[in-house]
């Protein structure tokens, strides 16, 4: 089998690798007390192992069978059911959630309301909608555990909530910070950048010590998540900048009348300025910062909504 040239990049700082997996793949950890994070040093998930049966947060296909041997091998140890009774759904996306049929039909499914439409929409019976949703806030009490689930608004997803663990001094919340990492493509593939930009806030605004973000391999804390909001920070710092010191005329008069010819030159141009300088910064920071089309990518979005979303987009003509 041959591979693909792999070009030639940092080092990943060994602060952004989490514990190795066993020999079927997986790691599962103790937060604390009797909730469990599982790993395959990509995504995550979590689980509550109550008197009364195992509560499942998320279900990544990647992981996928390995969540009950997770599950099995805890349970086994600690003398409580291997029964998942419940799944909680952080959002939609298939690739949080598309193992979830595995735990089958007597499962209670518990997400958000727009959780629900949207898995209605896409129909893929690995992803069954719902049983029970809520809008703003849901309490869900199992086995003599609370567990705070509450939506503040679209960020990554339009459906994507926060899972507070107030008994585990713990925050779950996916896809919007990776432990270490730089966001990959697009503000890690967000829908709202202007909420994605402030979620890291809201989180912080929980009491927690613990973070399981869904990405990769360990668990993040309240730095990872300063150092994240800092990445973000400069970028919109740096966009700013560049809009206002590019001259976008140059662009246009040599591309007249290919007007798109000219979208793509100054564009191009604002992008490579805002984030060549968070690059060079992050680069040995947060691992990957140096494949360069995610900060880029991130870059492009973050001056693209301040343009649209804050304004203004350009001068009035007079
Ligand atoms: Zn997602």
């Amino acid at each position: 089998m041959t591979s693909p040239d792999q070009p030639e990049y940092a080092p990943i700082p060994p602060s952004a690798l989490g514990p190795a997996v066993n020999d079927q793949g997986y790691y599962v950890g103790r937060v604390e007390r009797n909730l469990y994070y599982v790993t395959d040093s990509v995504y995550q998930a979590a689980f509550l192992a109550t008197q009364d049966g195992v509560v499942m947060f998320d279900a990544p296909p990647s992981i996928g069978h390995n969540l009950q041997r997770a599950v099995d091998e805890v349970a086994a140890a600690e003398g409580v059911s291997n029964k998942v009774t419940h799944l909680v759904y952080s959002h939609h996306h298939d690739d949080h959630s598309g193992a979830s049929s595995i735990f089958g039909g007597d499962v209670v499914r518990i997400g958000h309301e727009e959780t629900k439409r949207l898995l209605l929409r896409d129909g893929n019976p690995a992803r069954p909608a719902p049983d029970i949703t809520f809008a703003d806030r849901y309490t869900l009490e199992v086995g003599g555990e609370r567990v705070e689930l509450a939506w503040h608004g679209p960020n990554h997803s339009p459906d994507n909530i926060y899972i507070h663990f107030p008994g585990h001094d713990t925050l779950m919340f996916i896809d919007v910070v990776n432990a270490g990492w730089v966001p990959i493509y697009n503000t890690n593939l967000s829908e709202d950048v202007p909420g994605y930009m402030a979620a890291p806030a809201i989180a912080l605004d929980y009491p927690w010590t613990h973070f399981i973000c869904g990405h990769l391999g360990r668990l993040a804390t309240r730095d990872d998540v300063a150092v994240h909001q800092q990445y973000i920070a400069d970028i919109e710092a740096s966009a700013r900048e560049a809009l206002a010191s590019v001259d976008p005329v140059p662009f246009y008069t040599a591309a007249w009348p290919n007007f798109w010819a000219g979208v793509k030159g100054h564009l191009d141009a604002v992008t490579e300025r805002t984030a060549a300088p968070v690059v060079a910064k992050y680069t040995g920071v947060l691992a990957a910062a140096d494949i360069e089309i995610f900060t880029y990518t991130t870059s492009f979005a973050i001056m693209q909504s301040l343009r649209l979303d804050s304004g203004p987009s350009g001068p009035v003509h007079p």
